[in-house]
């Protein structure tokens, strides 16, 4: 075998430290538990599944997403769209992103061919027509209450109802198809957020009267980081409890992200110095770790050395990342092991989503190193 057909892959996260003595940070993905993530959201969601390619369009996710069944996208971008039909040229992309620029419109309808298109106003809806044409599903989007996510979505996108119904009315009268969807924020935990939105959605459905190709119940389902997090099937059930009673008709969609991958991915980072409860690590709020601060999420973490995982008394400790910036500091105290030291590895656990794809190479740190593991991956505890 040639070195350019070879598939390098690692045995666990203990080989990729054994094998590479890596001083960079390494973004380690688990195929197998994309895969199975990926098998569990098709099987168990009532409806067509997309994955919200921002969340983490790495390559080796989408091919393993894919792979458990996967065949839907949404994509907010040209470049997104761009990658996902490059890798994956049977793939059906949506244009999800409220807000698109005339050229970004070009290209998706006439290069990418594009049929299915998020508006939540009515100049991005007669700008959409006048350049993609009306052989095309209207998505409105429309705006849900904060609920209890821990990013509210609806502050920035998203039409009232009754904005909703004149939308799906002028869609209709262009001769477009028309959709409903919404998003109840991301790492969202109560899966009745989904029955209230459905519920707005229904009534905005009845008083347009006008015929819905699918309702989208856009993404939001959460990862299980610290604290309680009801179980991905308490939402699926919430979902369809509610299409059932409320008598939606049309089929669904769903565009998660975050409960996809988060699971799927971790990352491996070093200790480069200690200075008492201080330490160092080579990767931070710049690089992959920028959610532990502006979500307030707390990842399971792991320390790791050449032998093994670490054990014995913990104690809190501060996590420096490694720009020259004093913000780049993670937020939470992580209860480590007390003899942790310069060379040792830190495994944050948990870290699919909004990670490898919002590092911004800041002061020349970025985590380019991306490995797979095979075999599934057991979410540790500190
Ligand atoms: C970000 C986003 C998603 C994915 O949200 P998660 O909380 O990661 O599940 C889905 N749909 C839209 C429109 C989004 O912007």
């Amino acid at each position: 075998m040639t070195n350019s057909s070879r598939q390098l892959r690692f045995a666990s996260v203990l080989d990729v430290i054994q094998r590479l003595d890596p001083s960079y940070p390494v973004f380690c993905v688990f195929p197998d538990v994309l895969r199975a993530r990926a098998k569990t959201f098709v099987e168990g969601f009532p409806g067509t599944v997309l994955y919200a390619v921002k969340c983490n369009p790495h390559a080796f996710v989408l091919r393993a997403l894919t792979e458990g069944g996967v065949q839907h996208f949404d994509t907010a971008s040209i470049s997104e769209i761009a990658r996902v039909t490059e890798q994956l040229p049977d793939a059906h992309c949506y244009f999800n992103h409220p807000v698109k620029g005339r050229g970004a419109l070009e290209a998706a309808a006439d290069v990418y061919g594009i049929k299915d298109y998020v508006v939540d106003h009515p100049d991005e809806l007669e700008k959409l027509v006048s350049i993609a044409g009306t052989d095309i599903t209207v998505e409105v989007r429309i705006a849900t209450p904060k609920g209890s996510a821990v990013y509210d979505l609806s502050a920035k996108f998203g039409a009232t109802p009754g904005l909703a119904v004149e939308l799906l009315k002028r869609a209709n009268g262009h001769g477009c198809r028309t959709a409903l969807a919404f998003h109840v924020g991301s790492q969202c935990l109560d899966p009745a957020a989904f029955r209230v939105a459905m519920e707005m959605a229904k009534a905005v459905a009845d008083e347009a009267d006008v015929p819905l190709e699918y309702l989208d119940v856009g993404g939001g389902f959460p990862a299980s980081y610290k604290g309680d997090v009801p179980p991905l099937q308490s939402y699926f059930n919430a979902i369809s409890d509610a299409k059932e009673k409320l008598g939606i008709g049309v089929p669904l969609l769903g565009e998660p992200g975050r409960a996809l991958v988060a699971e799927g991915c971790s990352v491996l980072t070093q200790v480069h110095l200690r200075k008492g409860d201080d330490l160092y690590i080579n990767d931070g709020i710049y690089g992959c770790l920028s959610e532990i601060r502006d979500g307030d999420l707390d990842p399971p973490v792991r320390v790791l050395r050449r032998d093994g995982p670490v054990e014995g008394p913990l104690r809190p400790f501060r996590l420096f990342g490694p720009t020259c910036d004093s913000l780049d500091v993670l937020k939470l105290p992580f209860d480590l092991p007390e003899d942790i030291r310069e060379g040792d590895w830190i495994e944050f656990g948990l870290m699919g989503a909004y990670s490898i794809g919002m590092q911004t190479g800041f002061n020349g740190f970025v985590t380019d190193t991306v490995v797979r593991i095979d075999g599934m991956h057991e979410v540790f505890a500190t």
